[in-house]
């Protein structure tokens, strides 16, 4: 007997296109005849955890596999509470901030209500909010910046929720502390604002707004962080959000306990406690290799859009979903961006010289015609 999935599924859910992940990195090598594989798609740090994230996954003791961890990632969220001035129940930590987006969305969205972001930023909040049945209004970007003006214009009495990428990726855009405290000021008690700061960490801006300091004055404000950018740790998926005590404990009735395993835990405990040099040495890398890759591609002519973050967008001649199999085949990972919108542009993570210079060659090779297809 067939289930009968018109009936079963929502449309909302049936007429969702699922996300495809890419292969793992020994299959892609296979499948594109390459010996090494630049991972320049998804802005890892290319110097990996902080030592101190290093040892204490090295030293997570393995019996501790069959125990349970803290449901509510205890020490973590005192950490993190200590560092801000929040107490710890206003701090949620989750299985990436890609959950976080999920339970706050719960929390607050039900049919009929919706939700505005922009048309080219991070997709996980357009994608939750769809297949939730939620609609997502996207306001189109306005030089490559959240257009606040148009946001507003878009919020009715269904909205609950404005999420903003601060900075943005993929264009490295940011408001400054007075556009956005305006901005929290106008979206009033009757909506909620999300500031996505996975890229805080990477800001050298002077003017960039830290969300954590905000949120005392701003109870409508939930910050998002991760541990999956700076820290080095996208692969234990390990995220937080943090908000005033009221809003933090609606959000934590959505929320599944035990989704934050033990060793994720204890590395983003110990890169925490040991992250200025770290962040220095990250910023150091980030910066030059922004400067690097705005010269060679201006070089050749190449349009960027680049600002605050460990990424930089490259607009091609041509397609990017070719370029990003030619790339491959020299070894070389970006991220096409028609997906974001922005058919024609890639995205490169940040990373160490080796790779962007092997970046830069491939991307000759290909603009010259010189890589088949
Ligand atoms: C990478 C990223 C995240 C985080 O993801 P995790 O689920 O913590 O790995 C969130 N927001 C933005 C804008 C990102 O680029």
């Amino acid at each position: 007997m067939q289930p009968d999935l018109d009936f079963l599924t929502p449309a909302y859910v049936r007429e969702f296109e699922p996300y495809v992940p890419s292969k793992p990195d020994a299959e892609l090598k296979k499948l594109y005849g390459c010996t090494r594989l630049y991972r320049l798609n998804n802005n890892e740090n290319a110097l990996g955890p902080p030592p101190a994230a290093r040892e204490a996954i090295r030293n997570f003791p393995s019996f501790r596999g069959a125990l349970y961890p803290s449901g509510d990632s205890y020490y973590l969220r005192h950490e993190i509470a200590a560092r801000h001035g929040l107490h710890p129940d206003q701090i949620i930590v989750g299985n990436g901030a890609n959950e976080v987006i999920f339970s706050v969305i719960k929390a607050f969205c039900t049919t009929g209500d919706n939700i505005i972001t922009a048309d080219r930023t991070f997709a996980v909040y357009e994608w939750v909010a769809t297949f939730s049945g939620i609609m997502a209004k996207l306001i189109p970007l306005k030089k490559e910046g959240f257009d606040d003006e148009e946001m507003f214009r878009a919020v009715d009495s269904r909205t609950k929720i404005i999420f903003l990428c601060n900075p943005n990726n993929p264009t490295g855009s940011y408001w400054g502390t007075e556009r956005l405290t305006a901005f929290l000021t106008a979206a009033g008690g009757r909506r909620i604002v999300v500031v996505d700061e996975a890229y805080c960490e990477y800001v050298e801006a002077a003017d960039f707004p830290d969300g954590m300091k905000l949120i005392a004055d701003f109870p409508n404000l939930v910050v998002f962080r991760t541990f999956s950018k700076m820290y080095g740790l996208g692969g234990l998926r390990i995220g937080y959000l943090a908000g005033a005590p009221e809003v933090v404990d609606m959000i934590r009735r959505t929320c599944l306990v035990y989704s934050v395993n033990g060793i994720a835990q204890e590395a983003a405990l110990a890169a925490l406690r040991d992250d200025a040099d770290h962040i220095r040495r990250s910023r150091n890398l980030v910066r030059s290799s922004r400067a690097y890759l705005r010269e060679e591609l201006g070089k050749m002519d190449l349009p960027v859009i680049t600002g605050e973050g460990n990424f930089l967008v490259v607009r091609l001649p041509g397609s990017d979903t070719l370029a990003y199999r030619r790339l491959m085949k020299e070894g070389v990972m970006i991220r096409p961006m028609t997906s974001f919108r922005y058919p024609n542009h890639i995205r490169v993570t940040l990373a160490q010289p080796e790779a962007m210079e092997a970046f830069v060659a491939a991307l000759k090779r290909l603009l010259s015609g010189k890589v088949a297809g």
